[in-house]
Order: structure tokens, then sequence, then C-alpha cells
């Protein structure tokens, strides 16, 4: 496990053009001009590199793409408008009609979607595998040109033996890309691990603060240009500046916000286990030891409560946890799989993958463990009559 290199986290200064500020300025512009036509002529022939256009290169989406690329170990990154934009820009950039991907199950629904709608409309095919079971993926991987992984995996939180896993991919000769939001840096680095390309949503615990939306990938060069040349030019899934900024202020306390979700979420998932309404709590920090290569875990986790209970009013009792999608800022939320498995996308991630309609994902905030126990053990008393 490589320490997370708190350094990182220090932005380099640009004197000429930032007087020393602290904080990094936001290049707010969408274009950049040319003193001469020659400077012109030299960027065109690529024997000068500079910002031109913002959808290539942009000086503080650049800064985030140089930290986070640190932070996980990776030669280079780049930054997108969504998480979805940094998987779909990825995943199309390694995969062509007819060919196919070996996925572990219960991915993030949105990603389950891309596989089961553009993806199968082009004709490539996903095949979906339990990462849990490393002869599975054996079995699957020969003829893959890509095997997308989750440890752990979204609102069932199965972990995996991410190195063993890597290192079948790369055996098969399959690209093998990791969605780490969950864990984040901080807690895992799975390029260290074997892993080829590192995924993130930066809308979670990167950004840290429900302001912003956006995506990172980082790894070898090779890799990233590959992505950089085509799908960020082409399909334009680019990172704006303004979230750049938000992201570099985000990632200077992601260490101490991880460890106060990791105790706080901890101590929940441990009371909600010790409940006799609760039939079980999904949280990896609660086996015997943590998988190897993670090296803490985070706040979000999922429980299943018993028959009987009223989820509605449980719900409607809480104050501090919000009902609400995502997770990774200040704030605690609740997600009740009786109201996922109703929704009305296709496919349903939540029905494919057989979620436990009496579950509920639970993102565990930075309010405080005691007030957010009271909060729940008043609302489970109100939905328990
Ligand atoms: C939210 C999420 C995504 C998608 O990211 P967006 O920024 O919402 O596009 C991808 N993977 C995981 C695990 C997520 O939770």
């Amino acid at each position: 496990m490589i320490p997370f290199d708190h350094a990182s986290l220090t932005v380099a200064h640009d004197e000429a053009n930032a007087f020393e500020a602290v904080v990094p300025p936001i290049v707010q512009t969408s274009l950049f001009t040319f003193a001469t036509y020659d400077e012109m002529l030299a960027t065109y022939r690529g024997e000068k590199v500079r910002p031109v256009y913002s959808r290539g290169l942009n000086p503080t989406v650049r800064q985030f793409e140089e930290m986070l690329a640190k932070l996980e170990g990776g030669e280079d990154a780049l930054a997108f408008a969504s998480g979805m934009a940094a998987i779909s820009s990825t995943v199309l950039s390694f995969v062509s009609p007819g060919e196919r991907i070996v996925a572990v199950r219960h991915v993030y629904p949105d990603a389950f979607r891309l596989f089961g709608t553009i993806l199968r409309r082009l004709q490539i095919e996903v095949d979906y595998v339990d990462g849990t079971d490393p002869e599975a993926v054996a079995r699957a991987l020969p003829g893959a040109k890509l095997f997308y992984m989750e440890s752990p995996t979204s609102w069932v939180m199965e972990t995996h033996d991410v190195a063993a896993l890597a290192a079948l991919a790369r055996q098969a000769g399959a690209v093998s890309v990791i969605d780490n939001s969950w864990a984040s840096p901080v807690f895992q680095q799975p390029l260290s691990l074997g892993v080829d390309l590192v995924l993130h949503s930066a809308s979670k615990y990167l950004g840290g603060h429900s302001d912003v939306v956006a995506g990172v990938v980082t790894g070898a060069r090779g890799l990233i240009d590959r992505i950089r040349s085509e799908a960020v030019p082409y399909l334009g899934g680019k990172m704006a500046p303004f979230d750049a900024w938000l992201l570099i202020r985000g990632l200077r306390t992601l260490p101490i916000r991880m460890k106060a979700h990791e105790a706080a979420g901890l101590e929940i998932a441990r009371r909600l286990q010790a409940l006799d309404v609760v039939e079980r709590v999904d949280h990896p920090g609660l086996a015997n030891r943590l998988p190897a290569g993670l090296s803490g875990t985070s706040g979000l986790f999922s429980f299943v409560f018993r028959d009987g209970v009223d989820i509605r009013a449980f719900a409607d009792t809480l104050t501090l946890f919000k009902l609400g999608v995502s997770w990774g800022g200040h704030e605690s939320l609740i997600v009740p799989a009786e109201i996922v498995l109703q929704q009305k996308a296709e496919p349903n991630s939540a029905q494919a993958f057989g979620i436990h309609p009496h579950s509920v994902r639970l993102h565990v905030g930075l309010e405080g463990t005691e007030a957010l126990w009271g909060d729940l053990e008043t609302a489970i008393a109100a939905a328990c009559p």
C-alpha cells in the first residue's frame, strides 16, 4: 500500500499570473489568443503545447488533473464534466463493435444502463461476473478487451481482491478499469495494485461539498493519451474551469474528511448491526479484516430491515439524514431500495441485481456520530410500532 501523499495537495504557484495567491485563480475562459501568426502556427503544428480552447486544455482543469494523478500514482489524468462522461469516454476508447467487456456484478446503476443501452446498440457485449470468485473471472476474461471493476460495488458493497483480478485481466490482455469513487485515493490506490485505469465520480468524495458534478480518469500516459486523442475532443464531456477550482479546494481536505466519514460510518454500522430490527448490514469494515489493498472505509453502506418495518415512516421521521441520491458531501443521506426498485429507467439495475427490497443505503456525513445515531434511533422507533 502506497502511503497517502499529502504533499500532492499543494498547488504550484504561477507567479507571473497569480500574484502568488495561495488559492489558484480560475482561468474562466473558452479560448486563448496568440501573440503572433508564428506562435499560432507552431501550436497547430504541435511544436508548442499551450492552451488553445478550453475543450482541449484549460490551466485550472490541468491543475486538478495533475493533483489527482499524483494522489493515485498515475502518470497523467483527464477530467470530465461528470463521472459518467469519464466512464463513457474511457470505455468507448478501448472497445469497438463486436468486442466484449467483462464487468463485475453490481456496478454503478448508470454504468450498467450505459452498457445495456448505447453499448448494446453498438454491438459491444458486456458479461457480468461475480468479482468475489476469481475463477469465474478467469473463465470469463479470454477474448475480452476491457475488464470493468468496482470494489466495493454499488449498493451491495461486495469487495474484491483487486490485485488478483487486475493480474487476471493483464494475463488475458484486457485493459482493466476500476471505479474508485467509494474508497478515494486515501483508502485505495488501484494503480499500485496493477489496475490500468482508475475512474472517479469527482461529484462524491473528491469534491466533498455536494456542489459539483465531475469525473476523472488516471493511469499510464499511453492509455490516457488514447482517451485524450479522440474521446475528449469528439465526445466533448470536458470539465469546466470553475468545477476544477472547486475540486482543487475539495481535495485539500480529502484526507481528514475521509477519516471522519470512516469513523462515523463504522460506528453507526456497528450499532445498526446490533439492533433486532436490522437483518443485515453491508459494510466492508464489519468483516474480520479489510480486503488486501483497501486501507480504510468511507461513509457509504447499506443495511436491510427485517419484515414489517415501515420504511416510509423511517424516512419521514429522520431529520439529519435527508432523502437524496449521491453522497460524499457533508450531509447524511438515505435512499430506500423500495423507491429505487420502482424507477422507470431501463434496464433497472436494482431489479437486475436483486437488491433487497427492505434495504436502505446510507451515507454517513460529518454532522457528528451521536447526533446522527439519535436521529436514526428516533426514526427506527417510529417505524417499528
Ligand atoms: C455517482 C457515481 C458515478 C457517476 O458519477 P456522476 O458524477 O454522477 O456522473 C459513477 N460511479 C459511482 C460509484 C458513483 O457513485
